[in-house]
């Protein structure tokens, strides 16, 4: 049986097979959630996204999960809101379907997302989150090997949101 399910908690402290990270194109760390995992993996997971050369927004990107009690970190930059008609929703939705994908080609059964793009990039958190729900259901149907998917809210607003859009 494939789920979706929500949760209120710190992403860093969740032991799926491979956690998301809300990065920048730079992959070299920021604030909120990308700031809490390189904070938490501890050094060696800066030095290995060195070697990407940064990501373009909605592309994915894998390393080790280092400290993390995560096996892998995949790291997407989604896109910074800028009104809506910019693309912003097809990229949201390819920053998870890209993600998945990595995480299926490395067979993992279980994932953790954050609220990707909802937090300094600023996109609305209910079109965010029936995005993210949408797109996982999607890809769901035909993975090989992701069977669990756990949307990892920060706040209880963000976490009463993505809740929401798993009921609709
Ligand atoms: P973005 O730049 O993609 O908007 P942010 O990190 O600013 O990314 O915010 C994305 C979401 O991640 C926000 O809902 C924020 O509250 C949340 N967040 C921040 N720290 C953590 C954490 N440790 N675990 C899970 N979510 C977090």
């Amino acid at each position: 049986m494939k789920t979706i399910q929500v949760v209120q908690g710190d992403i860093t402290t969740i032991a799926a097979d491979a956690v998301v990270n809300a990065a920048n194109t730079t992959l070299m760390g920021g604030g909120g959630v990308d700031g809490a995992i390189h904070r938490a993996a501890g050094p060696a997971l800066y030095a290995a996204c060195e070697k990407f050369g940064g990501c373009p927004t909605g592309e994915a990107r894998i390393t080790s999960g280092f400290n993390l009690p995560a096996k892998y970190i995949i790291h997407t930059p989604g896109p910074i809101w800028h009104g809506g008609d910019h693309g912003e929703e097809q990229l949201l939705a390819n920053s998870y379907r890209n993600s998945l994908t990595l995480a299926d080609e490395y067979g993992c059964r279980t994932v953790a997302f954050p609220s990707i793009s909802t937090g300094v990039y600023s996109f609305p958190l209910d079109r965010a989150a029936q995005i993210a729900v949408r797109t996982i259901r999607e890809f769901l149907r035909s993975a090989s090997h992701v069977e669990e998917v756990t949307m990892v809210c920060f706040d209880p607003t963000t976490a009463r949101a993505y809740q929401a859009a798993v009921n609709n």
